[in-house]
């Protein structure tokens, strides 16, 4: 007891919810965050999503989370392995959903990932600061071309401040592959330079070598929980 009760003085918590607590959680999330209604005034992200259950499990697995690290206290919803296309991802406030099946070696670097999206819900505004500090700049979502504004993925991660420019000037844009096919996980971070209205498939030299080892660097919170950055 004494073990169990200084480790929870060390560390925030983590808390899994059961089915029925996911369920009601993620009605409350939607009334404020509004991705699923999102998604579906979308065409292209709708589409996408289209074959996929967004659903809690029935039963949570066993997992031990005891030495998971997290930046801030987080709630874990198990989803159906194919809610966002197997990806793990936030919802407002505090959610951390995961796919079933996650591969568990991998899991305390998912965890502490998605505390750090849940960590910049909760506290945006040092975020946005820090990514002032690092060189991007906010831009209207009325400024993206329609053409390829219709053709961004929609992450709840990231939507809330959903584009951002590198020094003034590069827009990272998670574009789908195909448009009349979107398929979620086939998605190709392309570099819109505002200044000359050119989109290009490879990132600016300015900021190639910051996210080299980076997936999807598809925007400055995503470049920040993928480089475990601490504010
Ligand atoms: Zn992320």
């Amino acid at each position: 007891m004494g073990q169990s009760q200084s480790n929870m003085t060390k560390q925030p918590m983590i808390r899994v919810l059961s089915r029925d607590e996911a369920i009601q959680a993620l009605q409350e999330a939607e009334a404020t965050d509004h991705f699923r209604g999102d998604v579906r005034m979308d065409p292209v992200n709708n589409a996408a999503r289209k074959e996929l259950f967004y659903s809690p499990v029935p039963s949570v697995p066993r997992v031990d989370l005891s030495k998971v690290n997290i930046r801030t206290p987080i709630r874990i919803i198990w989803m159906d392995s194919s809610a966002e296309g197997g990806m793990p991802h936030t919802r407002w406030p505090d959610l951390v959903c995961i796919p079933v099946f996650w591969p568990e070696f991998s899991l305390a670097k998912t965890i502490l990932h998605e505390s750090i999206h849940v960590d910049q819900r909760m506290r945006a505004n040092v975020w946005i600061e820090w990514c002032i500090r690092e060189g991007w700049t906010l831009v209207e979502e009325s400024e993206i071309p329609e053409r390829w504004l219709g053709r961004c993925r929609l992450n709840p991660d990231t939507m809330k401040y959903r584009f951002w420019a590198y020094q003034n000037r590069w827009v990272p844009l998670p574009l789908y592959e195909r448009e009349d096919k979107p398929v979620l996980r086939d998605v190709h971070v392309f570099w819109w330079d505002r200044t000359t209205g050119v989109l290009h498939k490879d990132p600016p030299r300015a900021i190639a070598e910051y996210i080299e080892s980076i997936g999807t660097p598809e925007h400055p919170f995503e470049i920040a929980a993928y480089k475990e950055i601490q504010l």
